[in-house]
């Protein structure tokens, strides 16, 4: 069966490539390629069983990241090749469909000159517009191929280095809406390593600290996919340890002492978001429940409770 998509012909060719973009489809085999067929919304498609299956020529667009930003740049469509991986976001796959995308994957890093911490999920780079929840810009507008951060499932993928930070958050570009994804996609939460194996510490490290500049716009690629795959290059050296913060508040009392007030107790009526607006996941916003602190940043938004007190410095 065949699902090189009709959208085709009618599509540009890219000016550069300089990152390679990985989905999970949500759904099962047989709809997740009728629909990325239908409408060209990948280069590429992996089944569970680890067949690939070419929708849009590598080399043209294909519509895969949606409402998307990295290092400025919108709209990365236009300079990224999109893997649509049949399964989801936080599920394990099977080892044969990992293979099957990490074989891929090698192939394509070789072939556009990309590093390990350019292979990215599309929850990285996809970002939401101001809405009723978030009045800013925000990143995590969803959770797609979250897995793919995950140091277990890199190493699975042969991939040794992850973006170490979020370029367009540092920038102010852009706000947080999603603490737990951002735990996922750069600190240390791997539900995966129960089934994939943890990894030593240094596996999986974080790519250099400066981002790398756009790359010049590239020679056409090369039509055929490389036979041998480029050596792997050496790993990353390990980030610096970061500086020694000074200690959270403990209590409620270390909260008044540093001069926050209670704003007031979450109920569904009266969400997180309606109490602490924008700054409901920020490091500086606090939540108290019985006698824990939660800084905002650090919450999980399935986790917020009732009766969850917010705290913010007036
Ligand atoms: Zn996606």
């Amino acid at each position: 069966m065949r699902y090189r998509s009709p959208r085709n012909p009618e599509r540009r060719v890219r000016a550069s490539t300089r990152l390679i973009v990985l989905h999970t489809t949500e759904a099962p085999a047989r709809s997740s390629l009728n629909k990325v067929s239908d409408r060209g919304e990948c280069h590429y498609c992996v089944t569970e069983s680890g067949q690939v299956y070419a929708i849009v020529d590598r080399d043209r667009e294909a519509f895969h990241a949606g409402r998307s930003m990295w290092q400025g740049v919108e709209d990365v469509d236009k300079f990224s090749v999109g893997i649509e991986c049949v399964g989801h976001h936080d599920k394990a796959m099977p080892a044969v469909q990992l293979a099957a995308i990490r074989d891929l994957v090698r192939e394509l890093k070789a072939m556009y000159h990309i590093p390990d911490h350019c292979v990215v999920c599309h929850s990285h780079v996809a970002y939401g517009a101001p809405n009723k929840w978030h009045k800013f810009k925000h990143r995590g507008r969803k959770r797609c191929g979250m897995l793919f951060a995950m140091p277990s499932v890199r190493r699975q993928l042969g991939l040794t280095a992850r973006p170490a930070y979020d370029p367009d958050l540092r920038a102010g570009r852009l706000g947080s809406a999603d603490a737990y994804l951002r735990r996922v996609l750069y600190g240390n939460v791997d539900t995966m390593a129960a089934t994939y194996g943890g990894a030593p510490r240094a596996a999986v490290s974080a790519a250099p600290r400066t981002p790398a500049k756009p790359a010049p716009a590239q020679k056409p690629p090369v039509r055929a996919v490389a036979k041998k795959p480029a050596p792997a290059a050496a790993p990353a050296p390990r980030p610096a340890a970061a500086p020694a913060a000074a200690p959270a508040p403990r209590s409620v009392a270390d909260l008044k002492a540093r001069g926050y007030v209670d704003r007031g107790t979450v109920t569904k009526e009266r969400p997180a978001i309606k109490i602490a607006g924008g700054a409901w996941n920020s490091p500086q916003t606090y939540y108290t429940i019985r006698d824990k602190v939660i800084p905002g940043n650090r919450l999980d938004p399935a986790h917020i409770e009732k009766g969850m007190h917010v705290w913010m410095r007036k």
